[in-house]
C-alpha cells in the first residue's frame, strides 16, 4: 500500500513583508541609528524613532487620503525622512514610488502621471527642482515638505509641513495585516537606453532580496557595521540597503544633499563608515578627493560598487592607496537589484593578482537567482568562462514584466532578458563584456566597449574613457574613443597603450578629445549623448591611420 502523502507542517502562509522587517529592526535593534549628515555634523535617530515616527506618517498619510495599493511619490535625498517614507507607506498598504530627483523634466512628468502618484513627499531644498513640472502632473492632490523651503512654487495643491504632521499624530497608528505579494515599492528605470519603464516591487521580493544581500556571499553587513548609502534612494532602492539594514541592526549613514565627493568622505571620517555603496563615478570622486588632500578611509571594512564596470585602476588604487577593498556587484532595476557580488573564492590570497582578477568579474551569482548565457537563438551556452551571449535571470525578486505590460519582448519562457551580455564560468562568476546596445559590431566580430575603457583608464595620462561604435564601410562598425586627458598625449600613444593587451583589430583607429564624459542621471556614461554628438559633427574625431 503506498504510504500516505506527506505535505509541508510549517507555516508556509506567513507572509514575508517590510512591515516583518520594520518591527524587527525597532525592536531587536532599536538603538541601531538612521544619521543624517547635516555638512558639518550628523542628526542621530534610532530605529525605535524611526518606526514610531512611520506609524505618525501613516496616521497622516490615512488622513489625506492614502488607501491601500495608493502610489505615494517621494522626491527626496538619501535622508531620515525618506527612510520614514520608505517604511510608512508600504507598511500601511500603499506603494512608495521613488521619483528621481535628476530626470529632465519630460521624463519625470511621464513617471508621475503615469504611476498616478497621489501625494508627493518633498525635500524642501527640492523644491525649485519640482517647480517646473508640478502644473503639468495629472494625479497629485497634495504634497508634504521634509524641511525648509518656499512652497509657493508647488501651486495651489494642498501643502502640509511634514514636521507638523507628525507632530499631530500618536504614534499608534496600528499596521495591517497585508498579503505578501501585494505592491510595496516602485521604481522606474534610469531610461539610459530608451524611455523610464516601471518595475513593481512585491513585500516578498523586497524581504527575499533584503535576507538574500546579508549572506556572506554578499554585504554580509550586521548591526556592528555603519553603511554609508551612497547610491541614492531612488536607484533601486538605494540597492535594498534600507531594507537589509532593520533586519540586521545596521546603522544607516545618509548623505542627505551632500553628495560631493569631498562631503562624503568628510562623513565617513566623522561616524566612521564601515561600508559605503556607490557607482564607480563616485568612487573615482573619491580617489579625486585623495588627490588633494589627506583623507582616512581606514574605518571602511569594504566598498561596493555597482551599476557599471569598476575600473581595475580604479580597484587598485583604492587599495594601495587606502588599504580599502571594493567588491563589485551587477544588477538592473529589474532585479531588485543584486544578481550576484563579486567575492573572490575564501581560498584564494588576499592582494594577489589572482584575487584582484576575480574581483574584477561583474559578480558571483546570489542563492536565489537563476542565470543563463544565451547565445542570439536562444540555446544556453556553456558555463565555461568563455562563450559569450546575452544573460537572462530569473527567481523570486527578478520583475516578471513592467509596469502596465510594457516590452513583453524582453521577457520569455518566465526570464528577464537583461539586454547585457557576458560570460558565466564553472565556479557562478559573471562578466558583463557589454550592453547589447553598445557592444561594437566589427566585421562580424564583437570588441567589448567596456574593455576598452576600462583599460584605458589604466593609463596614467586617461582621467575617463568612453567608448562607442561608429558606422565603418568596411567593417559595418568601429569603436570611436571619446577619451578626458591629464596630461599631454595624442591617438597615436593612447593606441600603442592598448595594442598588445587586446587584439590588434580591436585597437581604435578613432578618437576624440573631449572635456567630460557625459553622465546619466545616475551617474553612468551616457553613450546615447556621445552618439548624438558624434551623429551631429561635434565631436573633434581623430583617426591614427586610414
Ligand atoms: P540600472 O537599472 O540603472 O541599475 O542599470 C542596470 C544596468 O547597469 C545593467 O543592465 C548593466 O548593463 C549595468 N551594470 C550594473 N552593474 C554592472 C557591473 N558591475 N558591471 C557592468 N555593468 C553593470
Amino acid at each position: 500500500m503506498a504510504g500516505a502523502r506527506i505535505t509541508s507542517t510549517m507555516q508556509d502562509d506567513f507572509p514575508l513583508t517590510i512591515t516583518t522587517i520594520l518591527l524587527h529592526g525597532s525592536r531587536v535593534f532599536g538603538r541601531s541609528e538612521c544619521v543624517t549628515w547635516q555638512g558639518d555634523g550628523a542628526r542621530h535617530t534610532s530605529y525605535r524613532q524611526i518606526e514610531e515616527n512611520a506609524r505618525r506618517l501613516a496616521a497622516a498619510l490615512t488622513k489625506l487620503g492614502v488607501g491601500p495599493g495608493d502610489p505615494v511619490g517621494t522626491f527626496c535625498w538619501n535622508s531620515q525622512e525618506h527612510l520614514e517614507a520608505y517604511y510608512a507607506v508600504p507598511c500601511m498598504g500603499a506603494v512608495v514610488h521613488t521619483l528621481n530627483i535628476r530626470l529632465p523634466a519630460q521624463q519625470l512628468v511621464h513617471i508621475v502621471n503615469d504611476a498616478q502618484d497621489k501625494i508627493i513627499i518633498v525635500d524642501g531644498s527640492l523644491l525649485p527642482a519640482l517647480a517646473p513640472v508640478v502644473g503639468s502632473f495629472t494625479s497629485v492632490e497634495a504634497y508634504i515638505v521634509a524641511g525648509e523651503g518656499d512652497t509657493s512654487v508647488l501651486g495651489d495643491r494642498p501643502v502640509y509641513s511634514y514636521a507638523e504632521l507628525l507632530a499631530a499624530e500618536e504614534p499608534s497608528f496600528a499596521w495591517p495585516e497585508l498579503d505578501e505579494r501585494s505592491a510595496a515599492v516602485m521604481c522606474y528605470t534610469s531610461g539610459t537606453t530608451g524611455d523610464p519603464r516601471g518595475v513593481v516591487y512585491s513585500h516578498r521580493s523586497t524581504y527575499l532580496h533584503a535576507v538574500s544581500t546579508l549572506q556572506s556571499a554578499c554585504t554580509g553587513a550586521s548591526d556592528a557595521d555603519r553603511q554609508l548609502t551612497i547610491v541614492p534612494m531612488f536607484h533601486v532602492n538605494a540597492w535594498g540597503i534600507p531594507f537589509a539594514a532593520f533586519m540586521a541592526g545596521t546603522t544607516l549613514h545618509m548623505p542627505g544633499k551632500y553628495m560631493t565627493p569631498g562631503a562624503l568622505v568628510d562623513f565617513i571620517e566623522a561616524e566612521h563608515s564601515t561600508l559605503a555603496s556607490g557607482v564607480p563615478t563616485i568612487w573615482a570622486g573619491i580617489l579625486q578627493v585623495g588627490a588633494q588632500r589627506e583623507i582616512n578611509l581606514s574605518s571602511l571594512r569594504f566598498g561596493t560598487s555597482g551599476g557599471a564596470a569598476m575600473p581595475r585602476s580604479l580597484m587598485e588604487a583604492f587599495q594601495k592607496q587606502y588599504g580599502v577593498t571594493i567588491i563589485q556587484g551587477w544588477g538592473m532595476t529589474e532585479t531588485s537589484p543584486v544578481g550576484g557580488l563579486a567575492r573572490p573564492p575564501a581560498d584564494i590570497e588576499p592582494g594577489t593578482v589572482e584575487e584582484m582578477d576575480y574581483r574584477m568579474k561583474s559578480g558571483r551569482l546570489l542563492a536565489g537567482v537563476q542565470m543563463r548565457i544565451v547565445d542570439p537563438e536562444g540555446n544556453e551556452l556553456p558555463w565555461d568562462g568563455e562563450s559569450t551571449g546575452e544573460i537572462e535571470v530569473r527567481g523570486p525578486w527578478i520583475t516578471a514584466s513592467y509596469f502596465k505590460g510594457e516590452q513583453p519582448e524582453k521577457f520569455h519562457d518566465g526570464w528577464l532578458r537583461t539586454g547585457d551580455i557576458g560570460t558565466m564560468d564553472d565556479e557562478g562568476y559573471f562578466q558583463i563584456s557589454d550592453r547589447l546596445k553598445d557592444v561594437i559590431k566589427s566585421g562580424g566580430e564583437w570588441i567589448s566597449s567596456v574593455e576598452l575603457e576600462n583599460l584605458l583608464t589604466g593609463s596614467p595620462h586617461v582621467v575617463e574613457a568612453a567608448v562607442i561604435g561608429i558606422p565603418d564601410d568596411k567593417w559595418t562598425e568601429r569603436p570611436l574613443a571619446c577619451v578626458v586627458v591629464s596630461q599631454d598625449t595624442d591617438p597615436v600613444a593612447l593606441a600603442e597603450f592598448l595594442d598588445g593587451k587586446v587584439a590588434h583589430w580591436q585597437v581604435p583607429e578613432n578618437w576624440a578629445f573631449i572635456e567630460e564624459v557625459p553622465k546619466t542621471t545616475v551617474g553612468k556614461f551616457d553613450k546615447k549623448v556621445l552618439r548624438a554628438r558624434f551623429k551631429a559633427g561635434e565631436l573633434d574625431v581623430k583617426r591614427t591611420h586610414d
